[in-house]
C-alpha cells in the first residue's frame, strides 16, 4: 500500500506544507500536482509522502493532477531551496515555486508556446505618423519601432509597453501589420575564431592550483585586474570540469547583456557541450525549455543571472560566479536572497569547487580571502596582476577638477580635446555617465521649483525625445509643463546631464563623428544592444556614450578613451557602500580602455579630484583601496565584521507602517541580549511608488545569534494582526538601506 498522504508545497505566503490525498496517483517527491485550495486550484510539488496526518483523513481532499510525464525536481534543489527559505526567512512553498520557470507554475501543461512576430504592410508603411492624433501615443510608439525595424516578436513589443502587443493585433485587423508565428531565440553575436592562447604564468598557476586542489568543496576568490585573462581561466576550468563523464558546469553573470557575449566565447572554445542560457530576457517557452535541458542533464554548460542559481543540474561539477561583487546577485524583492552566497552553498553542499572572479572584488569576498582565518568557509585568493594581451598596459588615469574650467555643456576642454584625437586617429572612445534621460531634473529658473514625483521622494527626469518626464523609480511619466506650476513662469531649464543630453552635446561637437548610447531606453528592444557592440566591434561607431551597461564585460581593442562625467554624487552618498560600489564601477569602466595594442586614457570629471577614492584609483590599487575599507568598517563595527538584517515596512500611512516597526521593535528587543536592535526608521527615500516606509535594522556580531532571533521575530510577527495591514519584509545581509 503505497503512503497516501502528501506533504505538498504552495505558492501561498504561510511558511508550512499542506496535506492532500495521493487519491490512487501513483507520485513521487519532486512531483508537480495541481491541487483544490479554497475555491482556486494550485500547482505544488510533493515534498514528502506520509502515512498520518495532524488534520482528520476524512477533510483531506485529493490532487485534481499528477503531471506524471514530467521529471521531478531532484532532492538536492529541494533542500538547497528549504535551507534558503530559512535563512532568508522567506515562506519555503513561495521559494520554492517562484525558482521554477513560470510556465511550471501555470495550470495549463508546460509545453513550450510558439510566439508571433509583427511586420508592416505596404499600407502600415505608407501610414503617415504625423497625422496620428498625439493622444493615441502607444499607436505611434508601436508604428515608429515597425518602421525601423523588419518585424518585431512579441517579446520586444512587450519592451515597448505592456499594451503595444494589443496594439500590434489591431494593426493586423486594420491590415496595416501582418504576422506570423517565430521559433523565439536571442541573438548571439557573431562567433569569432580565435586562437587558443596560451596561459601566462599568472593564469596557469591559477587553473593548477584548483585543478590540482584535493577533490571536493573548494571556494576560490580569482582577484584579476581588468583585461587580465579570467575569462580564459574559467574557460580552462570548465574544460576540465567537464571531461568528467556527463559533467554540468554552471557560471552565474551578473546581467542578460553580459551573457550574449560570454556566450559566444564559450560557444567558440567548448563547442562539444551544449550549451544553454537562463535569464529573464528570454520568452516562458525558451525559458521553460532551457531549464528542462539543464535538469535532464542534456545541457552542460549553463549560463545564467542569478536565479539560475537554483536550477536543477544532476551532475553539478563546478560553479564559476564571473563579477562577484556585482550587486545584481542581490534579488530585491520576495525571497532576498544573494546568488553568489547560494552559490557557496551549493558547492559546499555537493562537494565541488566554486570560482569567485572580479578585478574588485565585494569586500565581504576579499575579507573571507584575506582577513579571516578561522572561518570554514574560507576562500582561496588568486590573483592575476597583469594584462593578459602582453602589449596592453593599464589605462593612465587623470582627474579634472571641473571647477577651474569652463564647461562646454558639461564637457571639459580636456575631454574634448581627448576626444577629438581619437577621432583624428580613428580610434574608439566612451563616455560613462550614469543617468539616463536627457537631464536629471527640470528646474524654474525663476523660483528655483524642481519638477517631483508625487509617488516618490524623488525626481522626474526629462526625457526630451519623448518630451515628457519620468520617474526611474516608479514609472510615472507626464507630460513637461509648459509653465512652473509654482510660480507661472515660462522658463523652465532642464538641468544636469543625462544620456541623451550627451549625446545631443556630442553630435555638435562632432557633426562627423558616428555616436551610439547604450541605456535603458536605447536597449530595451531585444537584440538592440547586441546590434550597437557588433556595430562598434565593426568600428561603425566612433563614440559610445552609455550607463553602467557599458562598464563590465566588453572587450574593444580599438577603444582607447573613457571619459566618465560628473559621478560625484556617490562620493557622497549616506549609503555606506556607494564608495565601494563607485570604486567598482570606475575600475570597471576604466578597464574598457586600452586593452589591447594600444594605450588608453582615463579623464574623470569631477569636483573633487583628491577624494582618497580617485588617489585609490589614480593608482589602480584595488588591494590597498580595499584594505584602507576595511580597517574603516572594523572601526566603525559595519560589515563584514558585524551581520545585519533589515526589517522593512510600508503603508499608504506611514502611522501604520511605524506601529508595525514599534511592536517588532519591542519583540525583537526581548528576544536577545546578543543582538542590536536599531529603532525605527524612515530610509532616505521615504516615499516610494505611492508607499510611505521605514525599517529597523538589526545587528550582531554572530551569525547564529542573528538567524536565531529573526527566525522567533518573523515568526511571531507572521501571526500578528499588525501584519497583515503593512507591506513588511525581512532583508539578511541587506546590500541597500
Ligand atoms: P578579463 O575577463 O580578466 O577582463 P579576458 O579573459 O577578457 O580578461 O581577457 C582579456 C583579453 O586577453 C581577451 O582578448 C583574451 O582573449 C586575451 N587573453 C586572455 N588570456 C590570454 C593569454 N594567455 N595570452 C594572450 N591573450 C590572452
Ligand atoms: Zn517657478
Ligand atoms: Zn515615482
Amino acid at each position: 500500500m503505497p503512503k497516501a498522504i502528501l506533504k505538498i508545497a504552495l505558492d501561498v505566503p504561510l511558511d508550512r506544507l499542506f496535506d492532500y490525498l495521493s487519491g490512487g496517483h501513483a507520485v513521487q517527491v519532486g512531483q508537480r500536482v495541481l491541487v483544490p485550495f479554497g475555491r482556486r486550484s494550485q500547482i505544488g510539488i510533493v515534498i514528502a509522502l506520509a502515512d498520518t496526518s495532524e488534520f482528520a483523513i476524512e477533510k483531506l481532499k485529493p490532487v485534481s493532477r499528477v503531471f506524471a510525464d514530467e521529471r521531478p525536481l531532484d532532492h538536492e534543489i529541494i533542500s538547497l531551496l528549504q535551507f534558503s527559505a530559512d535563512y532568508y526567512q522567506y515562506p519555503f512553498g513561495q521559494a520554492l515555486l517562484s525558482a521554477l520557470p513560470a510556465r511550471l507554475r501555470q495550470i495549463a501543461p508546460a509545453v513550450s508556446r510558439k510566439q508571433y512576430a509583427y511586420q508592416l504592410t505596404t499600407l502600415g508603411k505608407n501610414v503617415d505618423i504625423a497625422q496620428i492624433p498625439k493622444r493615441q501615443s502607444l499607436l505611434r510608439r508601436v508604428l515608429e519601432a515597425l518602421k525601423t525595424s523588419a518585424q518585431l516578436t512579441e517579446i520586444e513589443l512587450d519592451a515597448i509597453s505592456s499594451g503595444a502587443r494589443k496594439v500590434a493585433k489591431q494593426l493586423v485587423d486594420l491590415s496595416w501589420a501582418s504576422s506570423h508565428q517565430v521559433q523565439a531565440a536571442m541573438r548571439t553575436p557573431e562567433l569569432q575564431v580565435t586562437p587558443v592562447p596560451n596561459l601566462n604564468v599568472e593564469q596557469a598557476l591559477a587553473v593548477d592550483r584548483i585543478v590540482q586542489a584535493p577533490q571536493g568543496f573548494g571556494a576560490w576568490l580569482l582577484h584579476g585586474i581588468t583585461g587580465s585573462g579570467k575569462t580564459e581561466v574559467y574557460i580552462r576550468l570548465m574544460q576540465h570540469a567537464l571531461q568528467q563523464p556527463d559533467a554540468q558546469v554552471l557560471v552565474l553573470v551578473p546581467e542578460i547583456n553580459l551573457t550574449p557575449q560570454l556566450e559566444a566565447r564559450f560557444r567558440s572554445r567548448l563547442a562539444n557541450y551544449s550549451l544553454v542560457s537562463l535569464h529573464s530576457n528570454l520568452s516562458e517557452g525558451e525559458r521553460l525549455h532551457h531549464w528542462q535541458l539543464a535538469q535532464s542533464g542534456a545541457a552542460k554548460i549553463i549560463i545564467g543571472t542569478r536565479l539560475s542559481i537554483f536550477t536543477p543540474l544532476p551532475n553539478l561539477k563546478l560553479i564559476i560566479v564571473d563579477e562577484e561583487h556585482d550587486s545584481s546577485y542581490k534579488q530585491q524583492d520576495s525571497m532576498r536572497y544573494h546568488a553568489r552566497d547560494v552559490a557557496l552553498v551549493r558547492a559546499k553542499r555537493l562537494n565541488i569547487p566554486v570560482v569567485l572572479g572580479s578585478a574588485t572584488p565585494a569586500l565581504e569576498s576579499w575579507h573571507n580571502a584575506t582577513v579571516s582565518t578561522s572561518l570554514p568557509n574560507k576562500y582561496n585568493l588568486l590573483s592575476l596582476n597583469q594584462r593578459a594581451v602582453t602589449a596592453a598596459q593599464l589605462p593612465e588615469i587623470t582627474c579634472i577638477d571641473t571647477t577651474k574650467v569652463h564647461l562646454q555643456q558639461g564637457l571639459t576642454p580636456q575631454l574634448i580635446q581627448a576626444l577629438r584625437l581619437r577621432l583624428e586617429r580613428k580610434e574608439q572612445s566612451l563616455l560613462f555617465i550614469n543617468r539616463r534621460g536627457y537631464s536629471p531634473v527640470l528646474l524654474c529658473s525663476a523660483c528655483h521649483w524642481i519638477a517631483p514625483c508625487m509617488r516618490c521622494s524623488s525626481k522626474l527626469v526629462v526625457h526630451l525625445g519623448q518630451k515628457k518626464l519620468r520617474c526611474h523609480h516608479c514609472g510615472h511619466e507626464q507630460r513637461i509643463p509648459n509653465q512652473c506650476p509654482s510660480c507661472g513662469n515660462a522658463d523652465l531649464h532642464p538641468t544636469g546631464q543625462g544620456t541623451q543630453r550627451l549625446e545631443q552635446t556630442l553630435t555638435q561637437l562632432f557633426p562627423n563623428a558616428r555616436i551610439a548610447r547604450v541605456d535603458r531606453d536605447s536597449t530595451s528592444r531585444k537584440n538592440a544592444l547586441v546590434e550597437i557592440l557588433e556595430r562598434v566591434h565593426a568600428q561603425e561607431i566612433d563614440i559610445l556614450v552609455g550607463t553602467q551597461m557599458l562598464a563590465k564585460g566588453h572587450d574593444f581593442p580599438n577603444l582607447t578613451l573613457v571619459g566618465v562625467i560628473d559621478t560625484d554624487s556617490a562620493l557622497h552618498s549616506p549609503d555606506f557602500r556607494a564608495s565601494e560600489r563607485l570604486f567598482a564601477q570606475l575600475m570597471q569602466v576604466a578597464g574598457r580602455a586600452g586593452r589591447a595594442d594600444k594605450a588608453g586614457q582615463v579623464i574623470i570629471q569631477t569636483q573633487f579630484p583628491e577624494h582618497v577614492l580617485f588617489n585609490a584609483l589614480r593608482s589602480q590599487d584595488y588591494v590597498a583601496y580595499a584594505n584602507a575599507m576595511l580597517q574603516e568598517r572594523e572601526q566603525v563595527q559595519f560589515p563584514p565584521y558585524v551581520f545585519t538584517a533589515l526589517l522593512r515596512a510600508e503603508a499608504n500611512d506611514y502611522a501604520l507602517a511605524n506601529q508595525f516597526l514599534q511592536h517588532a521593535f519591542s519583540l525583537a528587543r526581548n528576544l536577545s541580549q546578543d543582538v542590536l536592535v536599531y529603532d525605527p526608521v524612515r530610509p532616505q527615500m521615504e516615499r516610494l511608488k505611492g508607499m510611505e516606509r521605514g525599517h529597523m535594522l538589526i545587528q550582531a556580531s554572530h551569525r547564529p545569534a542573528l538567524q536565531k532571533l529573526l527566525r522567533n521575530l518573523v515568526m511571531q510577527l507572521r501571526g500578528t494582526s499588525i501584519a497583515t495591514k503593512v507591506r513588511w519584509s525581512m532583508d539578511v545581509n541587506p546590500l541597500e538601506f
